[in-house]
């Protein structure tokens, strides 16, 4: 009798977390491979040296992740994902949420952490249509500010500055009537913004905060955790304000290595749930380990 086959693709990247009454799952949207050329002030072999020294891919391969939140009978994202933006590889939102059982017409809310490409490119289709027809898009009012503005189109030099641009005017003009903006306070009960400006200017983490537990859904404090959590005054080539992010990274870590807050972000290791500790130079990530909640 013939043996099953050898499976050809990773299970599902979906896991469960109770942050006191709201479950927050973690949905793994795919993986691509970057380059160390990435990194704003850092040079590639030292940043190749630890990620040999950590056992870690060469050149580096991130991680993407958005997170659906269930906060009593509203069904939040906190961002999107790829959609199409980044190739066939990326981009499972729809697949992952379909196998929650969740249609795109049940999301009530997306919260986007900003307006780059791996985080909202799952909000649009192909033809530039809303992906969630029935969801609110609550966004900081800077990065809303700043993709709809016309000159930071005329500043876009490059190919893939213009696609950032142009993609997030199309998140934008497709949410035209459903969007909110916010600085500050909160989006819905017991989930509120945290401004994070510099990788762009309103760049935010999403506090989740419910029966004495919280957590904070931090964006892109970190995008390679192999580099920047030891080396957090590294930066990315395409952090908006350079400066003002490594400074955004340093605050944020410094606060919640001393609350003990639990951390969440797009471009963690999956499941991407830990904590930030102090180490000799810098700061190190510590997984949650296995401990089903749900
Ligand atoms: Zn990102």
């Amino acid at each position: 009798m013939a043996k099953p086959p050898h499976p050809t693709r990773q299970a599902l990247g979906v896991h469960h977390r109770m942050v006191g009454e709201v479950l927050v799952t973690a949905l793994n949207d795919g993986m691509f491979e970057g380059s160390f050329d990435f990194l704003a002030n850092f040079p590639s072999h030292e940043a190749e040296a630890l990620h040999q020294a950590s056992f870690r891919a060469v050149p580096p391969r991130l991680a993407v992740n958005n997170f659906l939140l269930r906060v009593q009978d509203r069904i939040v994202l906190v961002d999107a994902g790829c959609g199409g933006a980044m190739g066939p590889d990326m981009g499972h939102l729809t697949v992952n949420l379909a196998a929650l059982g969740v249609a795109p017409g049940d999301i009530d809310m997306v919260l986007a952490t900003h307006l780059h490409p791996d985080h909202i490119g799952g909000l649009v289709d192909g033809a530039g249509q809303a992906v969630f027809p029935n969801a609110e898009l609550v966004v900081h009012q800077a990065d809303h500010a700043f993709w709809g503005d016309d000159a930071t189109l005329a500043h876009a030099t490059s190919d893939q500055d213009k696609g950032f641009v142009q993609l997030a005017r199309a998140t934008i003009a497709a949410y035209r009537d459903r969007t909110r903006t916010l600085s500050q306070g909160e989006a819905l009960q017991g989930v509120s913004i945290l401004p994070e400006p510099g990788h762009t200017p309103g760049h935010s983490g999403w506090l989740v905060a419910s029966g004495g537990d919280s957590l904070l859904i931090w964006g892109d404090i970190v995008h390679m955790p192999g580099i920047q959590f030891p080396r957090p005054q590294v930066g990315m080539g395409f952090d908006v304000d350079g400066a003002q992010a490594i400074e955004t990274r340093r605050r944020i870590m410094d606060m919640t290595a001393t609350d003990r807050l639990c951390v969440a972000g797009m471009h963690l290791d999956f499941p991407c749930f830990g904590h930030v500790a102090r180490a000799a130079e810098g700061y190190a990530f510590i997984p949650e380990v296995w401990t089903p909640t749900v």
